[in-house]
């Protein structure tokens, strides 16, 4: 019986999940050169042909995945990869070549794709020299069926998988499928990372921030990932497994027993409204918002359909996207936010030394006008169901935000020119998550009609702390009193400026933050689907002087810890009976 290993990380989804590894790498594959005697020749050639099989059905499966949960068409970029496959002239190439110098099917394919690859990328054709990626991409996945290695997509996860990765790219991580995968460990990131998003929006328990790990652990090792506590255990023992099995049970009878809390209206006992809804990365996760009781989609994070389709989608495809949630979710509002490209949603081949201060969000549609004009009139389009509203990420300046009204009243004037119908009056607002946003933001609220405050980016812009760094994510805390002055000075600009302030960030669900913000006069709380049956629990026990009260308490101290402290006690204090609701 191998022995029981405990490691320790950042718990970023809660849930307890159990058990088996699936390895998950994207490292490249090396390739060596062996002989083959003449003999085993044929054997090679039939090893290579069901190496490309197994790849055509890892792929279909993938492509037809991508269209059932993302959007029909959006898989439609792995047809490209598909035919790669299909191409007569490198597989007669590659067939042809371990008989003439009798060497391994990896090599010889990796030298033909090496020479193919090279050939397109002097192409002058830009259509031909973006497939150099797709090559790779396939090759990669031959390769590593040649070689019977680890998976190259977390698609391939069987049911009752733990997914073990080092890291997982968001492109990736739109392909986690939730029916099979019970739970992700992994080396890099922290609460806020967006492998983090993605497990939170999937439900699936994680922890992140592990440190190295991943070579010690085997496909199909038992695995426990126990979100609660932050650990991971490898090869738990039999009471173990038992202890957790009892958890689990306890936790699915939590989340029953909260239910019909959804159906209440969130407000607080002595009636005040605060519209709860829903953060979605994923048009399927709009079942999930109604399911929990959302007021509608307070955020759309749109980057999931290009990192999911590896490329920019159609305004056609946006469209349909936007138009089928719109309708899905009205007479509720959806706030679409354009693209956040960049930071960690790497989408480039673009390197840069700090992405997360670099070409990112609203900077890069600035400087791609045609690009973020498609999707605006995507939106727009949908925009006649009358409940869309448009979000414009990472403004740090007045500058951008009037730049961004330019083009969005260039493309209305476009859209009447040609009798394209659309909600005149759509509500603009900015994701306020810079700390010279919050700071201009009396200026900035003149300009918009919302604020939709992205603590997340708030919290790393504000305390100079990168929200994926496992090594410091102890100085990531949302608590930071630096933050809170920030938070509180966006929410009393917005309502003297007459526009309602909304927070997007995770701190609108922590539980113990709900009447720190409702003190601070916040309208609007939007979050995972499955954290607001908690947090409306928590809202409908509170009290607005009460609240008031607490957050200039909070105001008052120096340290996150202490904030911490503070509004732990006071919410056990002041509201006995919550203790379950907070765990
Ligand atoms: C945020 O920064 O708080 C936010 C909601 O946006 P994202 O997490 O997508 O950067
Ligand atoms: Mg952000």
């Amino acid at each position: 019986m191998p022995k029981e290993r405990i490691l320790h990380g950042i718990p970023a989804s809660k849930g307890v999940g159990i058990g088996k590894a699936f390895i998950y790498e994207i490292k490249k594959t090396e390739v060596f050169q062996t002989p083959i005697l003449s003999v085993y020749l044929k054997d090679e050639v039939v090893r290579f042909e069901n190496a490309i099989l197994k790849t055509k059905e890892e792929l279909q499966r993938i492509k037809d995945q991508i269209n059932r949960e993302i959007g029909e068409d959006f898989g439609q970029f792995l047809d490209a990869q598909i035919m790669m496959l299909e191409d007569e002239t490198i597989l007669d190439a590659v067939k042809k070549r371990i008989f003439d110098e009798k060497k391994n099917a990896e090599y010889i394919y990796h030298e033909v794709i090496s020479e193919y690859a090279r050939k397109l990328s002097e192409s002058k054709n830009a259509y031909f020299k973006e497939r150099v990626i797709d090559i790779y991409d396939v090759a990669e996945r031959v390769i590593k069926n040649l070689l019977g290695l680890s998976h190259t997509s977390v698609l391939e996860a069987p049911p009752g998988s733990v997914i073990i990765a080092h890291d997982i790219p968001p492109s990736e991580a739109t392909l986690i499928n939730r029916k099979n995968v019970v739970g992700i460990a992994m080396e890099l990131g922290g609460r806020t990372s967006h492998t983090a998003i993605t497990a939170r929006a999937l439900e699936i328990p994680a922890i992140l921030g592990i440190g190295e790990f991943v070579s010690k652990v085997q496909n199909g090792d038992d695995v426990i990932v126990d979100g609660e506590r932050g650990i991971v255990i490898i090869h738990p023992g039999s009471s173990r497994v038992n202890f957790y099995e009892e958890q689990k049970k306890k936790t699915i009878q939590v989340t029953k027993a909260l239910l019909p809390v959804c159906e209440l209206p969130p407000e607080t006992r002595d009636g005040k409204h605060i519209d709860i809804s829903a953060n979605i990365e994923f048009f399927a996760e709009a079942e999930q918002a109604i399911r929990y009781g959302a007021i509608g989609i307070g955020l759309f994070r749109t980057e999931f359909l290009y990192l999911a389709r590896r490329g920019s989608p159609s305004e056609e495809e946006q469209f349909r996207v936007y138009n089928a949630l719109a309708r899905k979710i009205k007479p509720h509002p959806v706030i679409i936010r354009t693209f956040d490209l960049g930071g960690d949603k790497i989408f480039s081949d673009y390197h840069e030394a700090n992405p997360f201060l670099g070409w990112r969000a609203i900077r890069v549609c600035l400087q791609e006008p045609e690009f973020f004009k498609t999707q605006m009139r995507a939106i727009l389009r949908a925009s006649v169901n009358k409940n869309i509203r448009i979000m414009f990420p990472m403004i740090a300046t007045y500058e951008e935000i009037r730049r961004v009204k330019l083009i969005f009243n260039e493309v209305k004037q476009e859209l009447k020119s040609k009798k394209i119908e659309f909600d005149d009056s759509i509500q603009l607002g900015i994701m306020v998550e810079t700390p010279s946003a919050a700071l201009m933001s009396s200026s900035l609220a003149q300009e918009v009609d919302f604020f939709s405050i992205g603590s997340n980016d708030l919290t790393q812009y504000t305390l100079a702390v990168d929200r994926g760094n496992e090594k410091i994510s102890q100085l990531f805390d949302h608590f930071h009193p630096a933050v809170l002055r920030l938070i509180k000075e966006t929410i009393d600009s917005g309502h003297k400026g007459n526009i309602w302030v909304g927070i997007c960030g995770e701190l609108a669900s922590d539980p113990i933050a709900i009447p720190l913000l409702v003190g601070l006069g916040i309208d609007e709380l939007s979050m995972s689907p499955s954290s607001i049956p908690r947090a409306k629990l928590i809202l409908r026990t509170l009290t607005i002087p009460q609240c008031k009260e607490i957050a200039e308490e909070a105001l008052r101290l120096r340290t996150a810890l202490e904030v911490r402290r503070f509004l732990n006690r006071v919410l056990r204090k002041q509201f006995p009976g919550i203790e379950d609701a907070i765990k």
